[in-house]
Formats: structure tokens, C-alpha cells, sequence
């Protein structure tokens, strides 16, 4: 496997794998690998011959306040890991690399950020969708794959491919968890003991919520703060949302449509750490007597 940390090596790299006509996959990463991004390597395997994985801590998806200086940061055994799966080829370059000091260019898609994360990260997809852009642009992948546990993030660079007709097939993975449910996350690393144990009452909460739609709860404020009590009683945990919304617009729904499908998405901040999940459930069908 060989490391590629300069725009101009991977185009000279791409360039020789496609006029091979070979098929690149792109699996892109901020690093601190674990299962989840492994299991996006697993999954884009069968769809190209050359596999390449991007690990790039990207300081235009952070806020100010946010984590990027402490974000962890394990190449040495990222690289380890990427290899046992089969990864090719790392793209890791630093970030003036990436972006020139007087950068003026955005990628921007609408609406989609105004809800979920967009809220409370103002300018995160913009940065997301800025670095997606010039990944591939630099790699020029056939194929690329997101993860679900980021839902809102998939949506929207489908969205951006759609939109600027971008050659990428874009395939994403459901959410890879540990064994007692919590979703894997980079950021898990963060939680105290305390914290990693009470962090698991995410998942637990939606499946709760599942449960009330699917046996006919049909009222949205209730199961909203259901969702709330279950995860904040006898804790800390502070809710930043709790939202059930449509499975493409991402905007919140007034009612739940029989039939439908609803996206619950939540995230919650355990001390400094703040995590997400997320959840679809189908909505039954039920027969009304008259
Ligand atoms: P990150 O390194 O956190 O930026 O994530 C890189 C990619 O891995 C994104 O497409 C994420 O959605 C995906 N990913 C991270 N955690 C998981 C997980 N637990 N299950 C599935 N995909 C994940």
C-alpha cells in the first residue's frame, strides 16, 4: 500500500489507473479508523479494481468552537488497518496541500443543510461538500461510499452529484455499531467511562420510538419526548436535537403518513462529546374500522 500526500502525485496515479481501465473506488475518512470505515471498504470492494482511502481532518467542515485541533489524529495505525482490508492507496495530504491560503471557492447545496446538524454547525456541509468536491476532482473515483451513521452528509452529496452531474456512483453503508448498539464514531474515543455507558441509551431510544410507531403512536411531541426522557434521565446529557423528519427533504414532519417512511435523527452531547444516530422506521398500515 503507498501513501500519497500531493494533488499532483494522485493525478498522475489516477490517470495511470484509468487509462489501465481500472475502476477506483474512493472511501473518504477523517482517520481514527475503526470498524465502520472498514466496513466501507468491505462494501466498495466488489464494485472497482483499485481502492483508494482518504484521511484528511478537514478544518473547513469545523466551527470555531469545535474539535478540530483535538480531533484524534493515528495514521500510524490507520495505515496498519487500511491494509489488513486491502486499501491500495492513502490519500492523506496536509491541509495547505488541500487548500491555498487564499482560497475563494465553496461548493454550496440548498436546503438540505437548514435542518438536523446544519442547524447547530452552521457552514458544516458547506466545508463537507467543498472537500468532497475536490477528493473527487483529485481522485476521480467511478465509485465512492458514505456512511448512514452521517445520513444527513449522504443525502446531500448525492444531492451535489445529482445536481453537478459529477461521474460518481455513490453507494452508502448502514451504521456499523459496537455490540451493546452504540454507533461506531472516531469521536466515542472522547467519552469518559461514565459517559460511554449511558452513551448507549441513543440507539436504545430509537428502537423505544420504533416501537411506539410501529404498535400506532402516532403523536410526534410525544414520542419526541419520550426519545428525551429516556436519554436524559439520570444523566447529564444534553439533547442538542430530537427530530423525525422526511427521509429525502430532511424537513420535519408535521404528522406521520401511514405507509411512510420517518428518519429519526437525534444528537445529544455527553460533557464536550457530542454524538449522533439515527434511525428509519416504516410506518404501518392500519386497518380503521368504521
Ligand atoms: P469520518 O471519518 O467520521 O468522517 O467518517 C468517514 C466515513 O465513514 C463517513 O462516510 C461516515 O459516515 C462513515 N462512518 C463513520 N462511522 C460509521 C459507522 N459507525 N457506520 C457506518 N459508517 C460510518
Amino acid at each position: 500500500m503507498e501513501l500519497i500526500r500531493t494533488i499532483a502525485e494522485a493525478h498522475d496515479l489516477v490517470e495511470k489507473i484509468r487509462l489501465s481501465g481500472r475502476l477506483i473506488g474512493l472511501v473518504p475518512t477523517m482517520g481514527a479508523l475503526h470498524r465502520g470505515h472498514l466496513m466501507l471498504v468491505d462494501e466498495i470492494r466488489d464494485h472497482v479494481d483499485v481502492i483508494i482511502m482518504s484521511i484528511f481532518v478537514n478544518p473547513l467542515q469545523f466551527g470555531p468552537n469545535e474539535d478540530f485541533e483535538r480531533y484524534p489524529r493515528t495514521l500510524d495505525s490507520d495505515v496498519e488497518l487500511a491494509e489488513s482490508v486491502g486499501v491500495d492507496y492513502i490519500f492523506c495530504p496536509d491541509v495547505s496541500e488541500m487548500y491555498a491560503r487564499n482560497m475563494k471557492t465553496r461548493v454550496v447545496v440548498s436546503d438540505l443543510p437548514d435542518h438536523l446538524c446544519g442547524l447547530s454547525r452552521p457552514g458544516h456541509f458547506d466545508g463537507v461538500t467543498t472537500v468532497v468536491s475536490k477528493l473527487f476532482n483529485i481522485l476521480k473515483p467511478h465509485v465512492a461510499i458514505f456512511g448512514q451513521k452521517d445520513v444527513q452528509q449522504a443525502i446531500i452529496i448525492q444531492k451535489m452529484v445529482k445536481d453537478l452531474s459529477i461521474d460518481v456512483k455513490v453507494l452508502t453503508l448502514p451504521i456499523v455499531r459496537e455490540v451493546d448498539g452504540l454507533a461506531m464514531s472516531s469521536r466515542n474515543s472522547y467519552l469518559s467511562e461514565t459517559d460511554r455507558l449511558e452513551a448507549v441509551k441513543l440507539f436504545q431510544s430509537l428502537n423505544f420510538a420504533k416501537q411506539m410507531i410501529v404498535t400506532g403512536e402516532h403523536d410526534l411531541s410525544l414520542i419526541i419526548n419520550a426519545i428525551k426522557n429516556f436519554i436524559t434521565t439520570g444523566n447529564s446529557a444534553e439533547i442538542d436535537y430530537i427530530s423525525l423528519v422526511d427521509t429525502e427533504t430532511l424537513e420535519e414532519l408535521t404528522e406521520l403518513k401511514e405507509g411512510s417512511s420517518v428518519l429519526i435523527a437525534i444528537a445529544v452531547k455527553f460533557g464536550k462529546t457530542r454524538l449522533i444516530d439515527n434511525l428509519t422506521v416504516k410506518i404501518p398500515v392500519f386497518e380503521h374500522v368504521e
